[in-house]
């Protein structure tokens, strides 16, 4: 699909600019209008609490439908955003969304889920961040309680002043904040104990099979203990077989998050799912063990 795009945006320039100049060009116009003629949605993927096997919550995921690029995934877009600073947008509106959708779907099945959501190094930048998020959770009649932001550590060690003066902001609002894409960059737990920090997201690449079996076992051992003796709760990402939910499992991994659950989904689609789970139709993750 991405090459598809790709293909489409090369014909409107002179062959002799680089694919990638003009992708980006093409990208960052095409951008600019996407808010305002409805072009994105969220979808949304289920978490689940590996000792209880539920659903714990759900991430939020941007998506951005071009009538003519068609679906770019975010790795191609949130990048471009960021640079040209319509991040501050598009994530705001991402926010705003996932409060409002969130909400609302907790209230039509009666359960309350975690919402989380991604935030970019740029959208903290704005001085009136955590109004911002004060005002989405008002707007969308969501509890701030159940509201989790997910940040990396590199943009939270950017400005080490700011993040913590935000952070302070956000936890005072109710908010709970993760660290995404952990094991990517520094993976320096000591360094970030200095941040009121909830939970830790290991990055997929911690979860990568090996013939043998996972890799980086003694690593993601010890990052969970390590997480747990700091107060901070552990989520895996890319959780894409029985064997590594089992693995997890065993090293008292708190949640879960792959496509062996679900893959993310627009609303009404996991809507439906949460529907039949509650209801138990579908066969629950414990069968998969
Ligand atoms: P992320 O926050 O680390 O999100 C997890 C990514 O892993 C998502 O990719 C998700 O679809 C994918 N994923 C989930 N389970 C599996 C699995 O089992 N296997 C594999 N291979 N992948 C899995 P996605 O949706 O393409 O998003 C990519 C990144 O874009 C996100 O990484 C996040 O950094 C960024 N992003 C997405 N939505 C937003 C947003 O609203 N705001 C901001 N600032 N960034 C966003
Ligand atoms: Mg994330
Ligand atoms: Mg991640
Ligand atoms: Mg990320």
């Amino acid at each position: 699909r991405a090459k598809a795009a790709r293909r489409n945006a090369y014909r409107f320039f002179e062959p002799d600019m680089s694919v990638q100049v003009k992708t980006r060009m093409t990208l960052d116009v095409a951008l600019r209008h996407a808010l305002r003629r409805n072009e994105f949605a969220l979808h949304f993927q289920p978490r689940i609490n590996l000792q209880t096997l539920e659903i714990s919550g759900m991430e939020a995921l941007l998506r951005w439908k071009h009538p003519e690029f068609g679906t770019v995934p975010p790795a191609e877009f949130i990048g471009i955003a960021e640079e040209s600073g319509l991040i501050e947008t598009i994530g705001m509106w991402a926010l705003e969304e996932a409060c409002m959708q969130g909400a609302a779907l907790m209230r039509r099945l009666g359960r309350p889920l975690r919402i989380s959501v991604n935030v970019s190094a740029r959208q903290l930048q704005a001085p009136d961040f955590a109004d911002r998020v004060s005002a989405a959770l008002r707007a969308g009649a969501m509890d701030a309680q159940l509201l989790e932001l997910e940040l990396t550590e590199s943009t939270l060690i950017e400005d080490l002043d700011r993040s913590a003066s935000l952070l302070k902001e956000l936890k005072a609002l109710g908010v709970a904040i993760a660290v995404d894409d952990f094991g990517t960059g520094y993976s320096n737990l000591a360094y970030l104990r200095r941040f009121p920090l909830d939970v830790l997201k290991l990055d997929r690449s911690f979860l990568v099979q090996q013939d043998e079996g996972i890799s980086n076992v003694a690593f993601i051992k010890a990052f969970v203990d390590m997480a747990h003796a700091l107060g901070l709760a552990v989520v895996a990402e890319g959780v894409e077989s029985p064997e590594v939910l089992e693995f997890l499992c065993r090293t008292a991994c708190d949640e879960g998050q792959g496509y062996l659950f679900a893959e993310p989904m627009p609303v009404d689609a996991v809507e439906a799912y949460l529907s039949a789970w509650l209801a138990g139709a579908l066969p629950a993750p414990a069968a998969l063990l």
